[in-house]
């Protein structure tokens, strides 16, 4: 098992196969967009493969494919049959912003994966238009559908709150949970890369959120089986569905996480909020032994940062895009 310096135990690996994406969400891609890393700076998928089963062997069992969109890197769903026959591989899921969803559920949930978070901003095309920059939203719609009717489960959809702009259908979305048994996180807006929406101005808190809710109907916790992730969970009395809060600034989970991050261009990142990572790639590609591997992970987890710092005064605003880090 891996325990880092603050006895955090760490089982979860995040692989970002892709810093490419089909939409252009504001809050995660700049304006002007990145200059996109080459064919040859990206992790191939032998050599995700490679780290992964390094890290089983260490005591990692769960993983997430992000990217990015991981659904439009080539041969993706060859890539996580393979990942899921991988013993030791306990859980796999996957976290799209559903536009290929449609199309591609199926073979995706023989390939392994079971559960998925799909992003969501918004119940109005119009507004999903003005978020992501492109009309995908029908698409969306009908691959969760799709989705549902084929048995994943869960099926969480992530909604990123900004003041001013889908605040207003916090409680459609809550509502939602009554008849659909989506489980909706809420997440709060993080001040990740370059400046693009303001984010003071934008910003809403988790628990603003929640109260916004239980004004309309009282939440029930849910208690979960053991650490399943850092949401904080509820439900309405006799809904299908879930409300979950994802508040990594109001209510920072850093003190139970339990993740590691894989970037595109194999970085290992121990903190989303930091721009520090190791350079596993080079190391691979100059033929390094299955123990070398190894030691790299360690070294990884010895640099797990104890937190992020948002609200004081040595926070610093990491300069990757989460397009590019792998939310
Ligand atoms: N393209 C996929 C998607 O959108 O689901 C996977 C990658 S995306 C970077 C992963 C998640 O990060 C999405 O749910 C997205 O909403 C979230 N995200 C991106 N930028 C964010 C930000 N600045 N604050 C909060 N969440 C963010
Ligand atoms: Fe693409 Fe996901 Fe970023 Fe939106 S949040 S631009 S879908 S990577």
């Amino acid at each position: 098992m891996l325990v880092d310096r603050y006895n955090r135990k760490i089982n979860y690996l995040r692989i970002s196969v892709t810093d490419r994406c089909n939409l252009r969400c504001i809050y995660c891609m700049p304006k002007e967009g990145i200059p996109k890393l080459s064919h040859k700076e990206i992790l191939r998928y032998e050599e995700l493969l490679k780290i992964v089963r390094v890290a089983v062997q260490k005591g990692i069992s769960k993983f997430r494919i992000t990217g990015g969109e991981p659904l439009i890197r080539k041969d993706v769903i060859h890539f996580i049959q393979q990942l899921a026959n991988i013993p030791g591989v306990r859980d796999i899921s996957l976290t799209t912003n559903g536009v290929l969803l449609y199309q591609m559920a199926e073979e995706l949930y023989n390939a392994g994966i079971h559960g998925i978070n799909v992003s969501m901003d918004t119940l109005d095309p119009t507004k999903y238009m003005r978020i992501t920059g492109r009309d995908y939203f029908n698409h969306v719609w009908r691959g969760i559908e799709h989705a549902e009717q084929i048995g994943f489960f869960p099926i969480k959809l992530n909604v990123v709150v900004m003041r001013g702009l889908n605040d207003d259908e916090i409680l459609d979305f809550a509502k939602l949970t009554l008849d659909k048994p989506y489980h909706i996180r809420f997440i709060e807006f993080m001040p990740i890369g370059p400046e693009g929406v303001r984010h003071t101005e934008r910003f809403i808190s988790g628990p603003e959120i929640k109260s916004r809710i239980q004004a309309l109907r009282k939440l029930i916790p849910v208690k979960s089986q053991s650490f399943d992730g850092p949401a904080r969970r509820f439900k309405f009395r006799f809904a299908k569905g879930e409300i979950g809060f994802i508040s990594p600034l109001s209510h920072p989970f850093c003190s139970s996480c339990n993740r590691l991050r894989l970037t595109a261009d194999g970085k290992l990142r121990g903190c989303l909020f930091s721009d520090e990572g190791i350079d596993i790639k080079t190391s691979l590609r100059n033929g390094c032994s299955h123990e070398e591997l190894g030691d790299l992970l360690i070294s990884a987890i010895t640099h797990k940062p104890k937190g992020h710092h948002f609200g004081e005064e040595t926070f610093k605003r990491c300069a990757s895009p989460m397009i590019r880090i792998g939310g």
